[in-house]
């Protein structure tokens, strides 16, 4: 059976989502149906309405999430009606050259499908109701009342778990604890860099904290997001606006520089700082991300000796593993999650919603539904 719903539509780079009322289904195959509860605002929705990053349109955004099991298909398994949810927008087939290789972030059909919007087999999902396909971000499309997505791609989590911090798990908190446990070999007591403290950052602060770290410099050019970032872990603030960040790193660890750096920032600036900041032999995790043709320099003394260098986009992340523990780690108060939501917001605030985050005035806003 179809299903009508209203959908947060991009028509266009740079021009205002419409609210509409759109059609979905039936459901086939894996699919699942959700009833989105909860969707947070992240920049990479807002790098898809800016035109950094470059899909096919009409398409809904959001791709941090979660719901309720509302439908299931045939063929779905691991989720059952009713159960409550966060969704991956790392759908993967399991047995392609990348799957077997265990990165499921390059599986061939998620790249294959992935920059047109569709689902996961290829087709569409949704349509205007003038009976146009619209495509879903990252196999999601999320700014939606409802998203029908792949079984795997729907993780159940405790039914305690608030639907607004249940969200920010899907995305934001995903990256960047991951990028501390799953991606980083962050040693006990090391000296950790986390330069940029929006919801990535933060996330990558707590994740140094978990590994054990023994100091985690937070960076960022604003000093409420660096309250922020003390808040859930920080041992030290640079706001390099007025700080030299690599005299200060450097002065910190006898002259060498940082064990890790974690770059959330996603700035030519902030990338050059991430491989001055380091030690030799040290690590770099790029997480953060510029407009897609833009070129980044570095000082070619900055990458003498060894340093290892790794870009990460979700965090080594292993859905199905790491979202139950990441709910876990919130209920039992390891993980904080209330700090990075700045407000709640309908569907209908959308458009003023992400003029916030570009202006840098929300962490997250997360719409309810
Ligand atoms: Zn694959
Ligand atoms: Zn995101």
């Amino acid at each position: 059976m179809s299903i009508e719903y209203r959908a947060a539509v991009l028509h266009g780079v740079r021009t205002p989502m419409r609210i509409e009322t759109v059609t979905a289904g039936p459901l086939s195959g894996n699919d699942v149906l959700v009833r989105i509860k909860a969707a947070g605002l992240c920049h990479t929705d807002l790098e898809v309405i800016t035109g950094s990053l470059r899909y096919p349109m009409p398409i809904v955004l959001g791709h941090e999430a979660a719901g309720i099991v509302e439908e299931v298909g045939p063929e779905a398994r691991g989720v059952a009606v009713g159960d409550h949810v966060i969704l991956s927008w790392n759908p993967h087939c399991g047995h392609c050259s990348y799957c077997d290789r265990d990165l499921p972030i390059l599986c061939e059909t998620y790249l294959a499908h992935g920059p047109k919007a569709a689902a996961f087999d290829g087709a569409y999902r949704a349509r205007l109701a003038g009976g146009r396909e619209l495509g879903q971000l990252m196999f999601l499309g999320a700014f939606a009342e409802y998203c029908i997505v792949a079984d795997h791609q729907a993780i159940p989590v405790p039914k305690e778990l608030p639907f607004d911090r249940a969200c920010l798990i899907g995305c934001g908190v995903m990256t960047g604890v991951g990028a501390a446990l799953n991606v980083a070999e962050i040693g006990y007591g090391d000296a950790v860099m986390v330069i940029g403290c929006g919801a990535v950052g933060l996330a990558g602060v707590q994740g140094a904290r978990l590994a054990g770290a023994g100091a985690i410099v937070a960076v960022d050019l604003d000093d409420k997001k660096l309250d922020l970032a003390e808040k859930v872990g920080a041992t030290d603030r640079i706001n390099a606006r007025s700080d030299d960040a690599v005299a200060l790193a450097k002065a910190k660890t006898g002259g060498r520089g940082v064990d890790v750096v974690l770059e959330a920032a996603g700035q030519p600036a902030s990338f050059r700082l991430s491989v001055e900041a380091v030690r030799l032999g040290g690590q770099v995790i790029w997480l953060g991300k510029t407009d897609v043709e833009s070129e980044v320099g570095f000082r070619w003394g900055s990458l003498m000796g060894e340093k290892r260098i790794r870009r990460s986009s979700y965090g080594g992340a292993r859905p199905a593993r790491d979202f139950p523990l990441l709910a876990r780690a919130y209920l039992d108060g390891r993980l904080f999650l209330d700090e990075l939501i700045t407000r709640h917001i309908t569907l209908d605030e959308i458009v003023a919603g992400f003029a916030a985050l570009e202006q840098g005035k929300a962490i997250r806003s997360v719409i309810m539904f």
